[in-house]
């Protein structure tokens, strides 16, 4: 829908790149403090229409919990924001417009922008390591957590009906001894054990899961008493821990360590790095690390009206000089709704707020009822902790709807076994649809794909934001 009646011509418009917690945090804020200004349309720009809670991911791979309990559509939550689902291409900071790509034919689509917020987050690290790409499942995506929940059913399957092949089918190799590492292993382990009794030619016994992490204990985060802990915890579930172990390459039916030997496996999860979003390593600003760099307003330096937020940001934490804050949702959360304040302030003229924060806790989930926290620097593990876990992530979960139908979920989860029906295996990978329709005609029979639609910031069709 393209607006273009001309008294919207003076409307400013703030471009939200993302879909995750940074940029649908600043939405939500930036709806709310700019509600009663008609004058300025909000617009987020994702590549997938929903928001994703990353924080329960592991448990949609290990059927705790249903698919899309864990995410919320970005049009249910936010109702003043022009929502646009699509791939940001480029983004054209000295011309103030970004280049997206949508819909099945790939079309692309041009947008100015008055406020640019960049929340693209990061994509998995494979660093480059030999088979890694093609052959591991990496724990970032909703489409991650499917295809894994599926390939681990798939190999019980062929592992029952076949003995060939069972050593490297039964043996589950996660990568990454950090949060979404631990949790994930932790999240397998009981999955496949709990799973088995449906699959009369398997035994415990042959059932492999092991945990590979470079340094010298897991949860480093979480300081070394509680790391060592979890150690102790998941080697008393029967889960292998390789301490100070890289992976050196992948084939189809190994994993090859360095300085060991190598495993026969064929399910290896990979968590063990991440980088920022592709599309930021050509802006011309100032990064460390890959992150864009920010001032403590949130403001990216030498472009005023461009910000960034979120695991794409190197956010100053003014309490330490020199450091950032980590890449965290809890980070993001909190950045998303200062940089809404400081873009309204922007507009009215008003003086900008400052970024601080300090991490509360930081909790992990490591199977059956147990878990490790560190809140306020006081640690806790065991129930206490895992039942921590389950509360509080439970109430920061967007919508009243999904937070009922995951309490449902673990409720039915005491009573009844694990689902293990293989039947949400996606075909294809996230980018089918794009390299696929790269050479065809627009709908309309005269825009190929590739050659942008422009649409000025006055004529584009968000809704206004007046109540
Ligand atoms: C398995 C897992 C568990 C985690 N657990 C926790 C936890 O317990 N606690 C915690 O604090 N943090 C946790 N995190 C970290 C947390 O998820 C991130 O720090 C947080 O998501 C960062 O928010 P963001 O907005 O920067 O990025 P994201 O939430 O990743 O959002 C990025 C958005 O940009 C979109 N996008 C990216 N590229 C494009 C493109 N080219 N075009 C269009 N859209 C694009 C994505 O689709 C996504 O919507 C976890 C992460 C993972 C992977």
């Amino acid at each position: 829908m393209i607006d273009r009646s001309p008294d919207k011509s003076r409307k400013k418009r703030i471009v939200i790149l993302g879909g995750g917690f940074g940029g649908v945090y600043a939405a939500i804020h930036l709806e709310r403090l700019l509600a009663r200004d008609s004058a300025v349309e909000i617009c987020l720009v994702s590549q997938d229409n929903f928001f994703l809670f990353t924080p329960m991911l592991h448990e949609v791979a290990a059927s705790d919990l249903d698919i899309t309990n864990i995410v919320n559509p970005l049009r249910k939550l936010l109702r003043k924001t022009e929502v646009l689902v699509g791939e940001v291409n480029r983004i054209d900071l000295p011309n103030k417009q970004i280049v997206i790509s949508h819909g099945y034919r790939n079309h692309s689509l041009q947008i100015d922008y008055d406020h640019l917020v960049i929340a693209l987050g990061s994509i998995t690290n494979f660093y480059d390591i030999p088979g890694l790409a093609d052959l591991a499942v990496p724990m970032k995506s909703l489409h991650d957590a499917i295809q894994l929940r599926a390939q681990i059913i798939r190999h019980l399957e062929e592992a029952n009906s076949n003995s060939a092949d069972r050593q490297a089918l039964l043996t589950f190799v996660v990568a990454g001894g950090g949060f979404a590492g631990v949790e994930t292993v932790a999240a397998v382990n009981d999955f496949v054990r709990e799973a088995l009794p449906f699959y009369p030619n398997l035994r415990e016994s042959m059932l492999r899961v092991i945990l590979a992490h470079s340094g010298s204990v897991i949860l480093p985060e979480l300081g070394e008493d509680l790391g060592r802990h979890t150690q102790k915890v998941l080697a008393r579930r029967r889960v292998r821990i390789l301490l100070n172990t890289r992976v050196k390459s992948v084939t189809e039916n190994k994993v090859f360590l360095a300085y060991r030997a190598p495993i026969p496996c064929s399910t290896l999860v990979w968590t063990a790095g991440t980088v920022p979003s592709p599309l930021i390593s050509p802006l011309p600003c100032a990064k460390e690390r890959g992150r864009i760099v920010v001032n403590h307003f949130l403001q990216v330096s030498d472009w005023p009206d461009v910000w960034a937020v979120g695991d794409c940001a190197f956010v100053p934490d003014i309490r330490n000089p020199g450091k950032a804050h980590p890449p965290t949702a809890q980070h993001a959360i909190r950045e998303g709704r200062v940089v809404a304040q400081n873009i309204a302030a922007a507009l009215l003229g008003r003086p900008l707020k400052s970024f601080s924060f300090k991490t509360i806790g930081l909790l992990a989930s490591i199977g059956r009822r147990a878990g490790v926290a560190r809140i306020f620097g006081f640690n806790f593990s065991g129930f206490f902790a895992w039942w921590m876990w389950r509360t509080i992530y439970l109430s920061k979960l967007p919508g009243l709807d999904k937070k009922v139908r995951v309490a449902f979920d673990w409720t039915l989860d005491l009573l009844f076994p694990k689902d293990v029906c293989a039947v949400y295996e996606p075909p294809h990978r996230r980018d089918f649809p794009w390299k696929h329709a790269k050479d065809v005609v627009g709908d309309n029979g005269q825009s190929p794909a590739g050659t942008p639609q422009t649409i000025p910031a006055p004529h584009f069709s968000a809704r206004s934001l007046s109540p």
